[in-house]
């Protein structure tokens, strides 16, 4: 009889001083479980005497109730402790300075290229794109370019391994595709990007160039100029002085390298002219016949002429960047800039 008083007891303060709810369980296992303490009381119930069951009978099954009851509670309020204690924990300091978000910007490159097909669209030109890796018909015979051309040797070209193609060194080949698919008369520019084994300040071995293509009845020279003249005014927001200097290119009779007077010194020479007060922006030329004929036009009653700029250099003086190869550095504290 005293034994179960202790028992009991005992039961219940090691019940009111369980910390969590893993402590509380094994208790009810030590006392309530199969094989528990209380249990065992009640089974030796059976073998006591009818007098003795009838004393001891309440006494066991009352200790199981209140046992019972006290873990209950005990669960109840330790579960409601932790939610508590885990709420605290996750709370929101809402005077913490807010995380800031950082939103993409377009590269300059992109931005640049986005701005020159906003001018000629504007002007009534198509955009036209080809694959980046070519065979030598499009990037050299179709434009005049035969195997044994010196031009050949001067442009240092990636070819691919095993196989009969290359990695285009101009986009020129998209307006010999663009012909070839629709024909004349065409308007039309392909930007994109190009390959060369080059690398130094001015030059990287992937870059990007605008070619542009016009081939009609009555197409002259003149009209040319009109249309770079009008480029470059809508590009740098100015006036410009254009001069055109005779040049060679094998798809192009006559051509042109054309220069922009500097835009930083108007033409009395700096650092970024070289003292020359111009700059050298474009190449250009009136088509070569060769180039129509290679796409079957008929080149005595159709004219054109057909210009090539780098992108890369048009964002170079937009921003005045002066090493190209920042470009393509992914330096996010440079390309930040240009929001
Ligand atoms: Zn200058």
């Amino acid at each position: 009889m005293e034994n179960i008083q202790q028992l009991i007891q005992s039961a219940q303060e090691e019940i009111k001083t369980a910390t969590d709810l893993v402590a509380v369980e094994n208790l009810r296992v030590k006392y309530l479980g199969k094989k528990g303490l209380i249990t065992a009381l009640l089974k030796q119930l059976g073998s006591m005497s009818p007098d003795e069951r009838k004393q001891m009978g309440p006494i066991i099954n009352g200790a199981k109730q209140e046992l019972q009851q006290l873990i209950n509670k005990t669960n109840q309020a330790l579960t409601t402790a932790q939610l508590a204690a885990s709420l605290a924990k996750e709370s929101i300091d809402i005077t913490l300075p807010g995380r800031k978000q950082t939103v993409g910007t377009l590269h300059p490159i992109t931005k640049v290229r986005q701005r020159l097909e906003e001018l000629f669209v504007s002007m009534g030109f198509d955009i036209a794109t080809g694959p980046e890796i070519e065979d030598e018909f499009y990037n050299f015979e179709a434009l005049n370019i035969p195997a044994h051309h010196p031009a050949r040797t001067t442009i240092d070209t990636f070819y691919l391994k095993d196989i009969p193609y290359l990695l285009r060194t101009h986009t020129s080949p998209v307006q010999i595709r663009t012909m070839q698919k629709q024909g004349v008369p065409i308007k039309t520019i392909a930007p994109g990007r190009v390959y060369r084994k080059d690398s130094d300040a001015t030059h990287v071995p992937m870059f990007h160039q605008l070619e542009g293509l016009v081939v009609d009845e009555g197409v002259t020279f003149s009209d040319l100029k009109g249309i770079l003249n009008n480029l470059l005014e809508s590009f740098f927001e100015r006036k410009v002085e254009l001069r055109f200097r005779p040049s060679y290119f094998p798809f192009t009779e006559p051509s042109a390298e054309v220069d922009l007077q500097c835009t930083l010194c108007n033409g009395k020479g700096c650092r970024v002219c070289s003292d020359t007060g111009w700059i050298e922006i474009l190449g250009c030329g009136m088509v070569h016949p060769n180039v129509l004929q290679a796409v079957n036009v008929d080149s005595e009653r159709y004219t054109g002429f057909a210009f090539g700029l780098g992108i890369d250099r048009f964002a170079m003086f937009r921003y005045g960047i002066n090493d190209l190869r920042m470009m393509f550095d992914n330096d996010l504290a440079f390309l930040e800039q240009f929001y």
